[in-house]
């Protein structure tokens, strides 16, 4: 395992072929992400699911549905955002990924994170708030509140996957995303 390329589109030519872990034998499409290098935010959710495996972008099925209009409510364009996952392969049946995956996809997102430097980060869900912030964060410590990844003030809120179960959390996530658009305005 050798460390990733600098630049997002070396990044993505690399995870498109990587197999640091088993997840490469599984996936249909690896998922890089996708935005544009001046991003001032950048979102990271869990992993790819079914349809984002199919088509090799993220966020694009169901829970991509409930952050698109998350994302119109809040007033930020998803086509000036980066959008990422903590591990860029499908787990199997969407299982959870596992620490091993996580720890061997992590150069990637540091390399995203590198290349991008946003303004603010935006964990979606207690995966990625654990992958960002460290394995003791939690959503009911973290969520809404900003806390520091290597000087970049990240946000953690909920996966809008989590929406399609309770609606009631859509609000919460507007809101949440609402203080991420004031910080990018702000930065
Ligand atoms: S999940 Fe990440 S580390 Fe594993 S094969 Fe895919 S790109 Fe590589």
């Amino acid at each position: 395992m050798s460390s990733p390329p600098t630049g997002l589109p070396a990044l993505a030519a690399k995870i498109r072929r990587c197999t640091w872990c088993d997840l490469s034998g599984s996936r249909t499409h690896a998922v890089p992400g996708e935005g544009p290098r001046n991003a001032r935010l950048v979102l990271v959710g869990e992993a790819p699911g079914r349809n984002e495996d199919a088509e090799g972008r993220p966020f694009v099925g169901l829970a991509g549905r409930v952050l698109d209009e998350a994302l119109a409510r809040a007033g930020i364009s998803r086509t000036r955002t980066f959008i990422t996952n903590t591990v860029k392969c499908r787990p199997p049946g969407n299982r959870r990924p596992r620490a091993k995956e996580l720890a061997a996809c992590r150069p990637y997102l540091l390399a995203q994170f590198a290349a991008v430097r946003p303004s603010a980060i935006v964990t979606l869900g207690q995966s990625a708030a654990k992958d960002v912030l460290g394995p003791s964060a939690s959503l009911a410590t973290t969520r809404g509140r900003w806390t520091d990844f290597g000087g970049t003030p990240v946000l953690a809120t909920y996966h809008p996957a989590a929406i399609l179960y309770n609606r009631r959390l859509f609000r919460i996530l507007v809101a949440d995303l609402r203080k991420a658009r004031q910080r990018m305005e702000a930065g």
